[in-house]
């Protein structure tokens, strides 16, 4: 349920209206906008009488959400999340490119990629440590000490860093960690999104191969329930039955998921593309769409990456994509 408190209501009335609701078991989301002040109340609300709640003197409106997805849902927090993360901002107008390669594979790679794409215009460095492969018998990343060469990368550039989990076991490797993924095969792992709602590390939540937007929404919404908001969403192309794509890169997801909800919204053509010669159109297409960030591989030497060389970015490449893309902000922007 969604109320909008009237503008210029006095903190004691507000506060004797919450402690009200709350006696009925409800936890109540505040967000104060600039011309209004909205409580969304989760849980059993059935025994709150509308008519007499929409009475009160200092209620403007009173709607009931009719969506599963309540603490991710625009309608409880009109304006854009911003989520910070060491000094960076992303949401609410502020755009971020993420980069760096599909996953960690030595001390000159990491930093040599890393300094490479900060140069481009990455505030952001990626970089798999764990990596959640098909083959049991394919490259399954260096793990702890992959992790351990992203710090060290993050110290030499100053670059926050993203890098997944795939399981819960291995949180405390992450505390050095700025922004935690939860990749596409573990969108739906709703005890590592438990959690991850327990703790206060940004979350990259990315969507699943075969997750429509609600239920992105609802993993979403799993984290948010356990008391963590910093949640950025992922749209990184669903599988179809489109076979000259590695993914179907859902362009109308980045737009609908915006109107959705007001958390940030960023997108990762490179999974979905496959082939790099596809990144850039639908970085492109993504950022006209209204994405708040992009996130792309990008390899010193594609050929011989260990893992999705067929679809990184020579550091060249992804400077021009950043161009382009900053153009299509500029357009957006006017
Ligand atoms: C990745 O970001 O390297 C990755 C494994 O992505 P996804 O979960 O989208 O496949
Ligand atoms: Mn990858």
């Amino acid at each position: 349920m969604v109320v909008v408190i009237k503008k210029n209501t006095d903190e004691e009335q507000l506060n004797n209206l919450k402690e009200w609701l709350k006696s009925f078991g409800v936890d109540i989301h505040e967000s104060h906008g600039e011309y209004e002040t909205v409580l969304g109340l989760i849980g059993d609300t059935s025994h709150i009488d509308t008519d007499l709640l929409s009475s009160l003197s200092i209620i403007e409106s009173v709607t009931r959400i009719s969506e599963p997805f309540k603490a991710a849902n625009r309608k409880f927090h009109p304006d854009d999340t911003v989520i910070e993360v060491a000094g960076l901002k992303i949401g609410g107008g502020n755009f971020q490119y993420i980069a760096g390669p599909c996953s960690v594979e030595s001390e000159e790679q990491i930093t040599y990629i890393a300094k490479e794409v900060k140069k481009a215009g990455a505030a952001f460095l990626r970089g798999g440590a764990f990596k959640p492969r098909t083959s049991p018998y394919a490259f399954q990343g260096m793990r702890a000490e992959g992790l351990r060469l992203l710090e060290e990368a993050k110290e030499q550039t100053g670059m926050p860093i993203v890098t997944e989990i795939m399981d819960i076991s291995h949180l405390e490797l992450f505390e050095n960690v700025d922004v935690i993924q939860v990749g596409a095969r573990n969108m739906q792992n709703f005890e590592l999104l438990k959690e991850l709602g327990h703790t206060n590390k940004p979350i990259l939540l990315k969507r699943g191969l075969a997750a429509t937007i609600q239920e992105l929404l609802m993993s979403a919404e799993y984290i948010m329930a356990g008391g963590n908001d910093k949640v950025i969403l992922c749209e990184r192309g669903i599988r179809t039955f489109e076979t000259y794509t590695r993914n179907t890169m859902d362009i109308s997801a980045i737009a609908l998921l915006k109107e959705k909800t007001h958390l940030p919204v960023i997108a990762d053509p490179s999974h979905a593309a496959g082939f790099s010669r596809l990144v850039k159109p639908l970085a492109l297409a993504a950022t006209a769409a209204g994405a708040d960030g992009i996130m792309i591989e990008v390899h010193n030497d594609p050929a011989h990456a260990l893992c999705d060389g067929p679809q990184a970015l020579t550091p060249e490449q992804f400077s021009d994509v950043v161009s382009d893309c900053n153009s299509i902000r500029d357009i957006l922007n006017k």
